[in-house]
């Protein structure tokens, strides 16, 4: 069987921005054999995320990540659709995912690599599984639950960077129904604004770009900022913190806006907001949905109740094909997409 695949062609250095030309397709023929416990998959849906940013370093700079090798096949998350099958817990037509799913057409997987979904969780947009109804839902659920503090009733501002990007765009809809008054999104677009507010229902949206983000923070923010959803660090982080109240938290997602840079993470702060941090005794803890996987079926189905009662609105840019691969991750990282990018690989 002839299948396609992307392999990584060439690093683009710690301190430089990815392109497309660091993937290249190939055309591989897949061995007709299958051992015990291997199936063979059909890939639906791949997903490109901004931690594979550290995969194409030699060194990725944290212990749970291992770079992509030059001219092997790249991997992420996938969800797809089992071809055929000689592993007990699968059967031809089950739907599953992978975190480590090849960027290739169909792949010879081994069962214990792969968890079955059900389709009706996400009512057949499979591709949730990737996002809403997966790691980039969960990361904004559980850690608005783990680090934000929320209280109902007692008027909290949320500010969310990256507010139109897969977790922004979710983490900002769950603080407005976990019980925030006002909940600001910043993001770099003027279409992304719209979005967001009209959309999603944020209360206000900044775009980094174009305007003042200082001024219009404390325009939108009247009471000061008491949760901050960080996906994105450096300059816009600053003046968010430099906002915020005594004894507000921050949920540190990502500081995406450093992850071209050689530095380590999560990114040394300015003195300026180190000494704010401090003086208004505001925590910033570090937060992996990884380590959090237990609470991950519980929050799937809040996520899914959520998004099938229309509480919750899922925004996606979906481009076609795996020969778009490289070009999909470099858009994501550039700001290119509006809710989670995907790319759908078969129908
Ligand atoms: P997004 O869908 O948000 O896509 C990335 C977005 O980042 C772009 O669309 C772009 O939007 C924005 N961006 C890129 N460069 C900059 C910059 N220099 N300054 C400000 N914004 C920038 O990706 P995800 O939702 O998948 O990830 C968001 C963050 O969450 C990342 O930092 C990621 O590492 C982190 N994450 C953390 C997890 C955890 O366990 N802690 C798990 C999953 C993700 P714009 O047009 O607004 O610039």
């Amino acid at each position: 069987m002839q299948v396609q695949r992307v392999v990584l062609n060439s690093r683009p250095g710690k301190n430089g921005a990815p392109v497309p030309e660091n993937f290249r397709l190939e055309e591989i023929t897949l061995a007709p054999d299958r051992k015990d416990g291997e199936v063979l998959v059909r890939t639906l849906y791949l997903s490109v995320d901004p931690y594979m940013r550290c995969r194409m370093n030699e060194d990725t700079g944290a212990d749970y990540l291992t770079p992509w090798q030059i001219s092997k096949c790249v991997d992420g998350g996938g969800v797809g659709v089992i071809d055929s099958s000689r592993c007990n817990n699968f059967a031809a037509g089950d739907v599953v995912i992978s975190f480590n799913w090849p960027w290739q057409t169909h792949a010879v997987m081994t069962g214990s690599d792969l968890q079955k979904v059900d389709p009706q969780l996400v009512d057949g947009h499979l591709s949730y599984f990737l996002g809403a109804v997966g790691i980039t839902g969960l990361t904004a659920l559980l850690g608005i639950r783990e680090k934000g503090h929320i209280t109902k009733g007692a008027n909290h501002t949320m500010v969310v960077s990256g507010a139109a990007g897969a977790c922004g765009s979710i983490a900002g809809q769950i603080g407005r129904l976990d019980g925030c008054v006002r909940v600001v999104g910043i993001c770099g677009s003027d279409e992304k604004c719209k979005a967001i507010v009209e959309d999603l229902g944020f209360s206000t949206a900044i775009n980094y770009h174009l305007e003042d983000v200082p001024t219009k923070l404390k325009e939108s923010c009247p009471d000061g900022v008491d949760v901050y959803f960080d996906n994105v660090g450096g300059a816009i982080s600053d003046a968010v913190i430099a906002q915020m109240n005594n004894g507000s938290h921050i949920i540190l997602c990502g500081q995406i806006s450093q992850y071209n840079k050689d530095v380590p993470y999560p990114p040394p702060l300015s003195e300026e907001t180190q000494k704010n941090l401090q003086s208004k005794n505001i925590t910033r803890e570090r937060f992996t949905v990884l380590n959090y996987m237990s609470k991950a079926d519980a929050a799937l189905c809040e996520l899914s109740q959520w998004i099938k009662s229309g509480r919750i609105k899922v925004l996606e840019t979906v481009v076609n094909g795996i020969e778009n691969m490289g070009d999909a991750f470099c858009s994501m990282m550039k700001g290119g997409n509006i809710g989670k990018q995907i790319i759908k690989i078969s129908h």
